[in-house]
């Protein structure tokens, strides 16, 4: 059987434009009654908040169709989380969630801006088939709800080439998961852990912000360009089969596609695809191309020493310690042990600042290396 594609023209951000476009595009890929939403069910939309930029900077989901989405899910009875953690460690995340309108969203519609960090991962079992990932450890919220949404932002991205529905499910993983994958040093590598993280999490529909994108060397300081679509469909691989072709890219060149499509998560090719509402082709959309140097020309044992050199770690400030052992029973690992003072293992560390975030002293500094501190002056995150 086909997937469908729901492509609806959205010119602008006005509330009432956008709602329209939403709804429209949802109910032509089968509505909310295909995804069996009862009253009281948690939805979990997984908005892109790469880092703390304003809605007008195209890099973040726009506050106007998160707003929508959770009141087309509010108007089923559910419960709405909107969430994501950032590139850059949790205080970008709440810096993130304030500054990309997020939060005020959440708080208009009464539903709640989750800053995955501060809530802690769970370790789920890994898919069937994984190839990359040996664990898999989910943000809570994500793993607690009824039906996961993938809310990306149509943009270039400078690994991967474009960034989808299957990409912005990066955010949910914890750094140290983010930063093993990047390690790898290889693009199809890489767009297999991707696979890996779609098939544990199954996002029941995908959603694509195209009103603003953004083209060139995103996916935060590409150039930003207007394309004027509104996008949905149940399957995220043919979400973004359809939108990285509309922008230009061809058939089997974005290889998240290409690896999720081959696992089985949905369909990545157009003849198996029937896209509903506007053509496309018609829009005639034709996006700058990624410049930067490919990952796959950089040697990968080269690479692997670099990625190694990139962290942000907890670091304990003893002076403000109490030993209430708080964050020791929170680590999702076990790699903190008091000794008196807690004491971390950086082996065992996924990165994913639970313990900075829970200590209710403030015992912890997140602490950037030299390459990490270097990198981001450069703003470049991974
Ligand atoms: S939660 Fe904070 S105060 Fe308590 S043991 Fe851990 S670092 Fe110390
Ligand atoms: S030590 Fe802290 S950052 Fe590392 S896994 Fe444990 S809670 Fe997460």
């Amino acid at each position: 059987m086909k997937s469908e594609v729901a492509v609806k023209e959205c010119s602008s951000y006005d509330y009432d434009e956008v709602k329209q476009a939403i709804y429209s595009s949802i109910n032509m890929v089968g509505g909310v009654k295909s995804m069996h939403v009862a009253g009281g069910d948690r939805v979990l939309l997984k908005v892109n908040l790469l880092g703390a930029r304003k809605p007008e900077d195209a890099v973040t989901t726009h506050p106007v169709v998160a707003k929508a989405l959770a009141e087309y899910f509010q108007d089923a009875g559910a419960d709405v989380v909107l969430g994501d953690s950032s590139a850059a460690g949790p205080v970008e995340t709440r810096k993130a969630l304030k500054v990309s309108g997020i939060e005020q969203i959440a708080n208009e519609t009464k539903t709640k801006a989750s800053n995955f960090e501060a809530e802690g991962f769970t370790r789920i079992p890994a898919p069937k088939g994984a190839m990359r990932l040996t664990e898999v450890y989910v943000a809570k919220p994500v793993v607690d709800a009824d039906l996961v949404v993938s809310v990306p932002k149509l943009k270039n991205h400078n690994l991967t080439k474009f960034t989808g529905a299957l990409k912005n499910l990066f955010g949910t993983v914890p750094t140290a998961t983010r930063m093993k994958l990047h390690a790898l040093g290889n693009i199809r590598y890489f767009s297999q852990g991707i696979a890996d993280i779609a098939s544990a999490i199954k996002p029941g529909l995908a959603v694509m912000d195209g009103v603003v994108g953004m083209d060139g060397n995103g996916p935060s300081y590409g150039n930003i360009r207007k394309a004027g679509i509104i996008a949905a469909s149940r399957d995220s691989v043919a979400l973004d089969a359809v939108c990285s072709t509309m922008v230009g890219y061809k058939e089997n060149e974005v290889l998240t596609t290409v690896e999720a499509s081959s696992r089985g998560l949905g369909h990545g090719a157009l003849k198996n695809i029937q896209v509903k509402g506007t053509d496309a082709r018609r829009l005639n959309l034709s996006w700058d191309k990624v410049k930067t140097m490919p990952l796959d020309m950089v040697p990968s044992r080269l690479f692997k020493i670099m990625i190694g050199l990139v962290y942000t770690r907890p670091k304990l400030i003893k002076a403000n310690c109490t030993r209430c052992a708080t964050c020791a029973s929170h680590c999702p690992t076990h790699a903190i042990s008091l000794s008196p003072y807690p004491v971390l293992d950086y082996n065992r560390c996924l990165r994913c600042y639970t313990c900075n975030e829970i200590c209710p002293n403030g015992a912890y500094e997140l602490r950037k290396s030299f390459l990490a501190r270097v990198l981001g002056r450069m703003g470049i995150q991974l």
